[in-house]
């Protein structure tokens, strides 16, 4: 491609809307454009970009023996209704009528249209195992879409479902997809991890495994051990027990009033007492009834933990009001003994001397032992890890790290199977419902969050795998006869050898053109200016900024090398 000719603007400031990095990079290096919040246009790098990764995962998919498709994108909100799911996803949806007034929607995921497919067309158990994928555009209508196409409105995922007749063909497929997805993001280049993670509103309990890229502008946290393998969402994590305290010491429970302290801080400083010797407890309400939870003063409730345990569609903070009428106390004055149902962190029995609300408002008790002074019936792991935490698997520490989730694997099991009837007849005639998992991978986000991991302060630095071109030739003046006559001949040499070459033909100042080379990243250049004379170029890797001067001849081979 010659530069001159190729659709491209670059800018030399960030863009005022952009605060993450990737963001900024795919604007000011003319690899998109905002049409209207959270929905872009991929101008020709971003969409080479984007059709490189989709090949990966393409080549990947087939390799594992999954089949391509194409589903439709508008689909019927029958669909929705019949899964239960249409209420879950609420506005997030984009939702239409069509011209005879039937509600339609556009699909934000294909787990309805496929099972409703598979559900006319498998039969028999011969029929199984098969796992079908697509890669297409989705759309969530997000409340806050951000930082590009990190979390945008439409977007392009490829999304794969298996259909099994056992468990251990489940098992298969699951794993031979957590493979391919392994081997995608290496191939790619990035850094990142496959974590244990908490399956959401797609639901199914079997087992998920999240596939991050490690990057601080991700939304996720994830715990991972420092020693190893063991990661897994901050939503799911968890810690090595802590030791159960001994209580044969601890004196007797008194009563102090603490009037004002509203807050785990207010109650350190009237009290003087440590964070860890308070059981605090957070009132909920679970569909709607009133449920409360009992940590360490230290720790924070983990709602997905919580929401599971107790089993419930919907769990909310409840408000001052709420806490009022189901208690009998304030917000702050709610101790470990009011009436309400309550679980308990088994962290709390690692506390000897601790601090809880009293029965009468304006009080604390102190000096209080778990078991001794209050009931703990119900116990549960429902707090988030903390620092300081041990892994469960091997008791070393756990360090925490920011991840951008870019693809998602779930055993759905029968949990769309049942509602849509999806059958087969087993060898002895009788009907069974079919096993399914689910295996999504977010196309467009994985686009920025590579560039996420891979940029420096001049601009992206793209891994060769997915680089729009993997050469860029640069002749410092384009008037010089000498420097175009070598700079097109090598174009047309890297061209006939299959290498992708981008020829910076135009005529702008030098700086410019390494300017703009920097900023769009491309991972090899080739520098033809003054030393042409003597029948040298300059080879330049962009990641480490190592330059080498070499013949012609030798600077061909090299690319070549770098390339295959
Ligand atoms: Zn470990």
């Amino acid at each position: 491609m010659r530069q001159s000719r190729l659709f491209l603007n670059t800018l030399r400031e960030n863009p005022a809307d952009a605060d993450v990095v990737s963001h900024q990079l795919m604007i000011r290096a003319g690899y998109m454009r905002q049409l209207t919040a959270g929905v872009y246009s991929l101008l020709p790098l971003g969409y080479r970009v984007l059709s490189k990764i989709e090949n990966i995962v393409r080549r990947e998919m087939d390799a594992a023996g999954a089949q391509e498709v194409l589903l439709p994108a508008v689909q019927p909100e029958e669909l929705w209704l019949q899964s239960g799911r249409r209420a879950d996803y609420g506005n997030l949806m984009f939702s239409l009528k069509d011209r005879h007034d039937r509600p339609m929607v556009l699909g934000p995921t294909h787990e309805e249209v496929i099972t409703s497919l598979i559900q006319n067309e498998i039969r028999s158990y011969r029929q199984l195992p098969v796992t079908l994928y697509q890669i297409q555009t989705k759309f969530r209508d997000e409340a806050r879409p951000r930082a590009g196409l990190l979390r945008g409105r439409e977007f392009r995922m490829k999304d794969a479902y298996s259909f099994d007749s056992s468990p251990e063909g489940l098992d298969e497929s699951y794993h031979a997809m957590y493979d391919a997805y392994c081997r995608i993001f290496e191939r790619m280049g990035v850094d990142y991890r496959a974590v244990d993670a908490d399956p959401g509103a797609i639901g199914g309990k079997g087992g998920s495994h999240e596939f991050m890229v490690l990057s601080d502008a991700g939304e996720d946290t994830i715990a991972a051990c420092t020693a190893c393998t063991y990661a897994a969402n901050v939503e799911k994590a968890s810690a090595q027990p802590l030791p159960v305290a001994d209580t044969s010491a601890t004196p007797a429970k008194e009563t102090v009033p603490t009037p004002n302290t509203k807050t785990i801080d207010d109650l350190v400083d009237v009290l003087d007492v440590r964070p860890e010797q308070i059981f605090k407890v957070v009132v909920y309400m679970a569909d709607g009834q009133p449920v409360a939870a009992c940590v360490r003063g230290d720790h924070e409730v983990n709602e997905v933990k919580l929401k599971n345990f107790l089993d419930v569609r919907q769990l909310e903070l409840a408000t001052a009001d709420q806490v009022l009428k189901a208690t009998g106390h304030p917000v702050g004055f709610v101790g470990p003994d009011t009436g309400l149902p309550i679980v308990f962190d088994p962290g709390v029995l690692s506390v000897a001397d601790g601090v809880a609300a009293s029965k009468d408002t304006g009080f604390h008790d102190i000096h209080v032992a778990p078991h001794r002074d209050f009931k703990v019936t119900k116990t549960a792991d429902i707090r988030v890890v903390a620092n300081g935490d041990l892994c469960p698997e091997c008791g070393q520490p756990l360090a925490f790290h920011r991840g951008i989730e870019v693809g998602h694997v779930f055993k759905l099991g029968t949990k769309y199977s049942t509602p849509f009837h999806a059958a087969y007849l087993d060898e002895n005639g009788k009907e069974q419902t079919i096993l399914m998992g689910c295996y999504g991978l977010g196309t467009t986000r994985v686009l920025p969050a590579v560039i996420e991991q891979c940029h420096d302060d001049a601009g992206i630095v793209w891994p060769i795998a997915v680089a729009p071109y993997q050469v860029h030739i640069v002749p410092v003046s384009v008037r010089d006869e000498m420097q175009m006559k070598a700079a097109e001949s090598l174009y047309h040499r890297f061209y006939a050898a299959g290498v992708e070459v981008l020829l910076d033909d135009r005529d702008e100042r030098p700086g410019v053109k390494f300017a703009d080379a920097d900023l769009i990243g491309i991972p090899v250049r080739v520098t033809v200016g003054k030393r042409i004379s003597d029948g040298d170029v300059e080879l330049k890797l962009r990641k480490t900024g190592d330059v080498e001067v070499l013949s012609v001849e030798k600077a061909f081979e090299a690319v070549l090398g770098i390339v295959k």
